[in-house]
């Protein structure tokens, strides 16, 4: 088989584009922000677009929130905690998340086409992962919200009031589920702020509680950039804050909290190791390392963006890759046989790219694929590096791209060594057909979350969250409740 017919190009190989189409909904031109249940304009007036990454097209226009908005959404989320919400029995609470978790399955098709255009990941992933997986949050939480009593035995759990909740770009509806399903089924209220790249789907979520008849200000979404999250945490009226983003991000909103009493938990970055000892299902490996860091383009913060491999079978791993990863088809995020979409903005495309430099500088060695990318938007070739060493920034620092970095390992204490050698300490996964070296490198790696013989796989039931500069505090499951309730 020569190199030309496994190409996407029209070959026996190729698919014929199939898009899903976006002519089944319509963005409005502008959305305000959403407070007490309603839709307003800025104080200020100001807007900012948000653009579509595949074809750097304006999508729509954005209220861009100020201190006094932020001001307004805080004290909308307190007058429906006190008045309503808290008061509300956990019974009725949940009746309303049920609601919530079947109108988000009911718009799934529009929510999966924004997501794609908004943020760029291929529509395969919006649909059948993003999407159901905000979904399946709400109805765990629904089911919760009246049996707190169970989650903590032998104490009365009761809400805590106003949570802030800060969320990034790479799961936009995902990580709304994933903070704002756990604080209402606890009974508080919130504030949420969306990344500025990939505002639509929380406004989106706004129109969902208001069909589902969630009382005024339960949810208020305000959207801006840094400054208006920077004012969010600010704000003396919250009484929770809840972070997923950049560790540098992260490290200064603990700052700016310092020396009051609201509590925090961090969602932060990674730098996972993806470990495949000589003994594992290549193939099925080769597909984990595929799915672990190019999917999404990378754009995941528990990516295994290191790949640790035994060095007995480190060239027929590294051939195999090299092999599947240049059927991988980099392009229109809408077509259902994209595997890897546009990278989500211009700075964030110029910063991989930059890693992409750093690494040669550094003197490890590129392979990038062949596959044709299209002129318009921003795109970076699924590539690993080989060669490179631990001290190396590539295998250090976040990228956040579809960069892989391959270490070989001889042993195993070897491999956990290279795995445990980061600041991060989020997930990482393990390879192997023995059980007991499973189970040794799942307690030698500080990581909140491990996969063996598969990765990225998440559900609500189990928790989410990391070690280390990773952050602290966990999402999902019953741990995942606990930092939106007081114990008593
Ligand atoms: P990323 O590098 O993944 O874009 P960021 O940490 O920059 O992650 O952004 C995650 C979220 O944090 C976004 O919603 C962003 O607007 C917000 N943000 C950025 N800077 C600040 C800040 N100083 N205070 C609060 N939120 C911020």
């Amino acid at each position: 088989m020569t190199e030309t017919n496994i190409s996407n190009k029209g070959s026996y190989w190729g698919y014929a584009p199939a898009p899903e189409s976006a002519d089944h909904f319509k963005l409005k031109e502008q959305y305000g922000l959403f407070i007490g249940g309603k839709f307003v304009p800025a104080g200020s007036g100001k807007r900012f677009a948000t653009i579509n990454p595949a074809n750097e097209k304006a999508l729509a226009q954005i209220a861009d929130a100020g201190e006094k908005d932020v001001d307004r959404a805080v004290k909308a989320a307190r007058t429906a905690y006190e008045k309503v919400w808290r008061k509300m029995s956990g019974r009725e609470r949940g009746k309303y998340l049920y609601r919530i978790a079947r109108i988000i399955q009911e718009r799934a098709r529009e929510l999966a086409v924004v997501e794609s255009m908004d943020g760029g990941k291929p529509i395969r992933e919006s649909r059948d992962v993003d999407i159901p997986l905000a979904a399946a949050h709400f109805f765990y939480h629904a089911g919760w919200a009246d049996k707190l009593g169970y989650a903590f035995p032998g104490k009365t759990a009761s809400p805590i009031g106003v949570a802030g909740q800060i969320i990034p770009w790479n799961f936009p509806l995902l990580m709304v589920a994933w903070k704002v399903a756990p604080a209402l089924a606890c009974g508080n209220t919130v504030v949420l702020k969306p990344a500025e790249t990939t505002p639509l789907t929380a406004l989106l979520f706004g129109e969902i509680c208001q069909e589902a008849g969630l009382p005024d200000g339960v949810f208020n979404c305000i959207t801006g950039a840094g400054s208006t999250g920077a004012a969010l945490v600010k704000h003396p009226g919250l009484d929770k804050v809840a972070f997923t983003g950049s560790t540098d991000v992260g490290k200064a909103i603990q700052k700016s909290l310092a020396g009051r009493s609201t509590k925090l938990t961090l969602e932060l970055g990674g730098k996972a190791a993806n470990i495949i000892f000589e003994d594992a299902a290549i193939d099925q490996a080769v597909e984990g390392i595929i799915n672990g860091i190019f999917f999404n383009q990378g754009h995941v913060c528990c990516a295994g963006s290191r790949l640790l491999v035994q060095e007995s079978v480190e060239q027929e791993v590294v051939e195999k890759l090299k092999a599947r990863m240049e059927h991988l088809i980099v392009g229109d995020p809408l077509d259902k046989n994209t595997d890897i979409g546009a990278i989500n903005s211009k700075a964030q495309c110029e910063r991989i790219r930059d890693y992409l430099k750093v690494g040669q500088d550094e003197g490890a060695e590129l392979f990038q694929t062949k596959c044709p990318v299209p002129e318009k938007g921003y795109w970076v070739r699924p590539s690993f590096f080989t060669k490179v060493a631990q001290s190396h920034r590539i295998v250090q620092e976040e990228i956040f791209g579809p960069v892989l970095a391959i270490q070989s390992f001889r042993t195993l204490d070897e491999a956990l060594e290279k795995a445990n050698n980061t600041p991060y300490g989020l997930s990482g996964g393990v390879w192997t057909d023995k059980g007991a070296k499973i189970f040794k490198v799942t307690r030698g790696i500080k990581a909140g979350v491990i996969w063996a013989n598969t990765f990225n796989k998440f559900d609500p039931s189990s928790p989410f969250g990391g070690y280390k500069e990773s952050g602290y505090g966990r999402e999902g499951g019953r741990h995942g409740l606990r930092p939106y309730v007081e114990l008593s």
